[in-house]
Order: structure tokens, then sequence, then C-alpha cells
């Protein structure tokens, strides 16, 4: 602490705020030791990125404003910037900077109103939610703006209206909501300066002296996981799945490795992961497994969907925001039982609607009598719901395939088969390695849905053809792995 000047322990900014919120030792780390801070993770960055184009996309609700970017200015530059617009006249600013009491705060949307200056903070959430700091992440900037001396009549959260659903071009005040938040944001000041004089004081000592809780993941997984949890052993009580006792009530009184967890006090799942972890334990429930054998049927089909589902702003005519939208399919099928398995797929070429063209060739692959297996069959029957909805003509054929959907996830949720690789887990992830170790995920570039997500969005942003095809093959790469693990697991239950 000596080597600290009195600067760096009074300075905040609005995130800093934020972070000191969830947990004062993030706060003072992240300050102090940024070093110690996680990697980003693609998906993070990819939220990241989301979040940035929403907040752009919202600057049309307030058109023709003057935007103070942050990419190639400094903050005091920022400020300067800010300051500049402000005696020009300007209306309505986006991303202006401001400075008060040595905190430093950007506002999305500044617009000029009747009453006074109008706060617009973009979230790309559904909604205002209180457990994410939304509230106070506007009680900063109004405790800022109005240090500084700006009037601030109005102070408004904007997020997605989950309702909206798209017909041509985007309507930008139906995407949006805006919800006002000045009274709360007025009766929030008391606790911002609270707030503000605590962390300032947090700042000035020794490393805050706190144990790891639920606060490290919520409401926003802590920058400094690895660097707090890494007393945690792999095979801990944070390793149980499913419902049970209160894990961290556990750590609180001594009770870490699982060897440690009294197994009277588990429910059955949790005590049938204990005891596969401790004692290499598997379960083969025969009779599970035929009754489930016995719902299944010749030809069968494997299927699995890939979708995009983070978008925020829909990319399509009748889609809602973050309504998952199908692009690619795998299709396995067998006619009759150890007889040769066939393969279909489809992926959409970027740049267009995919999914006429995508239902019309499914339904014209998967025959009316066909067993349809799925692994986690909600998720294809939500997305063939969809499709339905946006091409009722095909109704009768998707009710179809939807009525002969099976869940291969049954015989492991129910714990028909357990096997102690799988580590509590019943997701085809989980289970595949256990039960097919010869195929996985390892070395592909695609590994997870919503790596699939993000690549089949970035095949619509390159126009590089060696980048497209790269893409395009590592995503189907791994949609065929998907429906081939089903296929693999099949064949083992059988040999059971
Ligand atoms: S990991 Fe947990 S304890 Fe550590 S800084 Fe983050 S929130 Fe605080």
């Amino acid at each position: 602490m000596s080597t600290l000047n009195k600067k760096a322990t009074t300075y905040l900014s609005k995130s800093l705020f934020i972070k000191g919120l969830q947990c004062h030792k993030s706060l003072y780390l992240h300050k102090y030791h940024p070093e110690l801070k996680d990697e980003t993770t693609e998906m993070q960055e990819a939220t990241f990125q989301s979040g940035r184009a929403v907040g752009i996309y919202a600057q049309k609700l307030f058109p023709n404003g003057v935007e103070i970017t942050y990419d190639d200015l400094s903050l005091s530059d920022q400020l300067d910037r800010t300051a500049k617009e402000l005696e020009r006249g300007t209306e309505t600013i986006y991303e202006p900077a401001f400075k008060y009491d040595d905190i430093f705060v950007k506002v999305d949307i500044l617009h000029k109103g009747e009453q006074g200056w109008e706060i617009y903070e973009v979230k790309q959430s559904t909604n205002v939610k209180e457990y994410n700091f939304h509230y106070e992440d506007v009680a900063i900037q109004y405790y800022v703006l109005k240090g500084f001396g700006l009037h601030v009549s109005k102070a408004f959260l904007v997020h997605i209206n989950a309702a909206y659903v798209r017909h041509g071009e985007i309507e930008v005040d139906k995407l949006f909501t805006k919800k006002d938040l000045t009274d709360t944001i007025v009766e929030k000041q008391e606790f911002v300066e609270d707030g503000i004089r605590k962390m300032r004081d947090i700042l000035k000592g020794e490393e805050p002296d706190i144990d790891i809780g639920k606060y490290c993941s919520k409401p926003y997984v802590c920058d400094f996981h690895g660097h707090c949890w890494q007393h945690i052993p792999e095979d801990s009580i944070f390793s149980l799945r499913d419902k049970g006792p209160d894990q961290f009530e556990l750590y609180r009184k001594g009770i870490i490795r699982l060897e440690d967890v009294p197994v009277e006090i588990l429910p059955r799942n949790q005590k049938i992961q204990l005891e596969g972890t401790l004692y290499k334990k598997n379960i083969t429930n025969k009779e599970g497994v035929k009754e489930f054998l016995d719902t299944l049927w010749y030809p069968i089909y494997f299927l699995d969907f890939e979708t995009i589902f983070m978008a925020p702003i829909p990319m399509f005519d009748g889609v809602s925001p973050y309504q998952q939208v199908p692009f690619q399919y795998s299709l396995h099928y067998q006619k009759r039982e150890r007889t040769e398995i066939r393969h279909y797929e489809y992926l959409a070429p970027a740049h267009s609607d995919p999914r006429r063209e995508l239902i019309e060739k499914l339904l014209g692959e998967i025959p009316g009598n066909a067993c349809v297996v799925a692994y986690n069959k909600s998720f294809e029957a939500r997305i063939l719901n969809c499709l339905k909805g946006w091409f009722p003509e095909y109704a009768d054929q998707i009710n179809s395939i939807i009525a002969n959907l099976r869940d291969l996830m049954i015989p492991f949720r129910r714990k028909y088969v357990y096997h102690w690789e799988m580590a509590g887990s019943f997701s085809l992830k989980g289970v595949l390695p256990a039960l097919v170790p010869e195929l996985g995920y390892d070395g592909l570039e695609i590994s997870d849905g919503g790596m699939a997500s993000m690549a089949y969005l970035r095949l619509w942003e390159t126009k590089d053809p060696v980048e497209t095809e790269r893409i395009r093959t590592a995503l189907l790469e791994y949609c065929k792995l998907d429906t081939l693990s089903t296929v693999r697991i099949l064949e083992k239950l059988r040999e059971m």
C-alpha cells in the first residue's frame, strides 16, 4: 500500500463501482492486481460485443447525435470532447464522458428533453434486473452528472422488448422499451454516496479478507474466480450437480472435499455422483434401459439442430429478440437395427434467411412414420414448434415429427445408466466420453452450441472464401459429431 498514491485510492469508475457492489475484494484486485484476472472467454467477448452492438443500435432512438468514441481517445480527451459538445449546445450525445468527485462515467445516450437532461442507459437484457445492479448503474451516472452541474430531469434504462416481432425494417422504438427509473435513482443517491465512501476506505487499506461465496458468480462471474478458488480441489462439494444441501454452508463448516461429505445428507442423484467419484461405482439398470429402448422403433432418425441464439436484434421477419433460429441440422438414420447408418445434413448459406430451405429439406428427409431421436428433445421440439409458427402450411408434418420425438437423455437423467466419469452430468458432452471414449470433441474448432452460433454469425461477416470454407467445414463436422454420438450411445444402450 505504501507505494500507492492517494489519487489511486480515490479514483473510481462506473464499472469499478459495480464490481465493488458485488464484492469489495473484486474492486481491490481490479484496482491493484489486475494481472490476477482470469482470461476473457470467447463467450464473454461475444456478450460484450453484442452489448456494444445493441448500444449503438439504440442510438437510433435519438437520431443525429454526436458520438464521443472511446476507441481512440484518452479519458481526458473524452471529457474535453464532451465539454465542447455541451458548450456547443448539442442536444443528443452518445457515450459522453463525465468526471466528478474523482469518479469517471460514460453515459450511453444523453438527450436534452423539455425539462432538462435525460440519461439513457442501454442494456441488452429483456427487462430491468434489480439483482444485476441495473438501478445502481444508472444511479452512479446520475450522481456524477448532477455533481458535475448538469440538470438531470430523467433517468431511463433502455432494454430489449422481448415481445417485439420483426416485420420488415426494424422499428427501433418497438424493439426497445424505455423504463423511467428516475424516482428510484433519486432515492438511491444516499446508497451511492455511502457505497463510494466504503469503497474508498477499502482501497486505502489492505486487501479485504473475503472468502468465496455465492457472490463469486452472481450476478456476474467474477474476473478473479480462478485466483480466489484455487484452493478448491476438483472433486469438491462444488462439483456436486443437481439440488442438494447448501454448498457454501458445508464449505463454511470445513466440508470441502467429497470424501468429507456425510453421504446421508445427500439426495439420490448427488449420492450416486459422490459414490461414483469416490469408489468408481457405475450403475446399469437393465430394466430401465429396456423400458426406454421399447419406446423406440425403426427407422430411426437422429436429429440435432444448431441455432442462432445470441441475436438481441432479430435478423429475420417473424422473429423476436433472442428467439432461436435454426441454420443447420445433422440427421443420421438407420432403417433397421444393425444395418448401415446414413447421414444427411444441411447448413444454410450466410446472408439469407435459412428457415424455409431448412424445414423443407428436413421434411423431405424424415418420413412421417419415423422414430426421431434427439438428445434433450425439448430443444428440438422447441425449434420445430417455432418452425411450425413460421410455416403453418407444414404444421401437420412438423407435428408428426414432434409426436415421434424420443429423448435419448432419459436413461441418463433418470440414472438408469451412470458411469463415474460422467461426474454427475447427463448432458451429451458428459455422457459421451464415459460411454464412447473413442468419439470426442477434442481438437474440433467448434465444440459447443455457443461456438457454433458465433461461427455462423462470422460467416455473415467474412468475405474471405477460404475463411468461409473453413468455418463451414468446422460447423458441419461439429453438428455431424453431435448426431453420430447419439447413434453410438444408442448402440451402447442396446449392448446393455
Ligand atoms: S472470486 Fe469471489 S471472493 Fe474473489 S474477488 Fe471475486 S467475488 Fe470476491
